[in-house]
């Protein structure tokens, strides 16, 4: 069976994570989002785990269900330097055990917790516990396994289960690094909020045997991904350099030249593209057999915002969001499958923009530095990649 999975989100315990990330909220949000498996994130947690026991009705074989919605158990974690790692868990009282023995300071406090345990350690552990792992948000600049290690193999030692591409970074970007071929590249949301622009923003396709972990796992150790659903992008907020305070886009050899000091007094963070492209083996793509295609999404309700001219989480925008999802199911359809005359019969000012949207015109201004990209009619471009003339340099700022 073909399923939609986003196997990285964040409960209510996590920072900076709203308080609606309850089960019932992301479960309804999942379907009109046309996903049928997700992961519960911060499964350290033991509140989150007493609400995932109360709220959901256990499948067997470590899948939790809720209504249409199926769980798995799933944790992202900091280990050192600082560094995120993603974990897929078997089962519940695996998920107890791991966590009542994990050293960490914020367990209690924080859905994500904090380890001083590096990559190679944390890998041992999660495989002591059958568990899948890999890098979370693999490139980004903050937490990001590539902005402290050259390779993967420096930081766990061993191969890992898969690498989380992140929202700045696709599979054309990480099949230029030569060390990935042979493993899985996974599309995950990191969602902190159920909102339609957050959850479900990128997603993995893959064919299991059944909802199941045992499947999911045998289906990432075996090339049963199907397909990644992601972002463009340059609509990730660490896809381009630049700064953390102004959001400046900054040529990343200039802000080098500066210590990574912008003018405005803010740290310049190096971008996902730029990082990539030190640590490529090669200029262009080199995609193994077994990879998946990765196809470009823009979120739907970021599209209406546009058209619109309103704010992404405002009624008007939500409203029409709603609209065509009743009609149509879910996001997906709308964004890749119905045919334009069915949506212009529902919403006749938003067929443009999907339109163009699908004819990969619309145009994006990047993301960076912290702040993501934004989408908008105003100026074509081609492969979604960015001019180089588009950077604003500290001398013409
Ligand atoms: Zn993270
Ligand atoms: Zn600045």
């Amino acid at each position: 069976m073909i399923v939609n999975a986003d196997l990285h989100v964040h409960s209510c315990f996590s920072m900076a994570s709203s308080k609606d990330m309850l089960i019932d909220n992301i479960a309804l949000q999942a379907k009109f989002k046309g996903l049928q498996l997700l992961g519960t994130g911060d499964a350290f947690h033991p509140e989150w785990l007493k609400i995932i026991e109360n709220s959901t009705k256990y499948s067997g074989d470590g899948i939790y269900s809720k209504n249409d919605c199926d769980f798995v158990l799933t944790t992202e974690i900091e280990g050192s330097k600082r560094i995120h790692h993603l974990i897929i868990i078997p089962t519940m009282e695996i998920a107890k055990e791991m966590a009542n023995n994990l050293v960490s300071v914020n367990k209690y406090k924080d859905g994500r917790p904090r380890t001083k345990m590096n990559g190679a350690e944390i890998m041992d552990l999660a495989k002591d516990y059958d568990c899948l792992i890999g890098p979370a948000h693999a490139f980004t600049p903050w937490t990001g396994m590539y902005k402290s290690y050259a390779s993967v193999y420096d930081c766990y030692e061993k191969k890992p289960d898969f690498l989380e591409l992140g929202l700045s970074a696709d599979t054309n970007m990480a099949d230029k690094i030569k060390e990935l071929q042979d493993i899985p590249f996974l599309s995950n949301s990191d969602a902190h909020s159920p909102w339609p622009h957050r959850l479900g923003r990128e997603f993995n396709q893959i064919n299991l045997e059944d909802i199941s972990f045992s499947s999911l796992k045998s289906a990432i150790k075996n090339n049963k991904i199907k397909a990644n659903y992601g972002l463009v992008p340059n609509l990730g907020k660490y896809h381009m350099t630049g700064c953390t305070k102004c959001y400046q886009i900054v040529d990343p050899i200039i802000a080098k030249e500066n210590k990574m000091k912008c003018r405005c007094g803010g740290t310049i963070k190096k971008g996902v593209d730029f990082r990539i492209s030190e640590i490529a083996t090669w200029k262009k793509p080199h995609h193994p057999k077994n990879r998946p295609p990765y196809i470009h999404l823009m979120p739907l309700a970021e599209i209406i915002s546009m058209v619109y001219d309103k704010g992404v989480t405002t009624k008007t925008v939500q409203s029409k969001w709603k609209e065509l999802i009743n009609q149509f199911e879910n996001e997906i359809e709308v964004l890749i499958n119905v045919p334009l005359n069915k949506i212009s019969k529902i919403n006749e000012d938003l067929t443009p923009a999907i339109d163009s949207f699908r004819k990969k015109t619309l145009y994006v201004s990047p993301g960076g530095g912290g702040k993501y990209g934004e989408i908008s009619f105003d100026e074509k471009i081609q492969d979604h990649t960015v001019k180089k003339e588009k950077i604003i340099t500290l001398d013409n700022f």
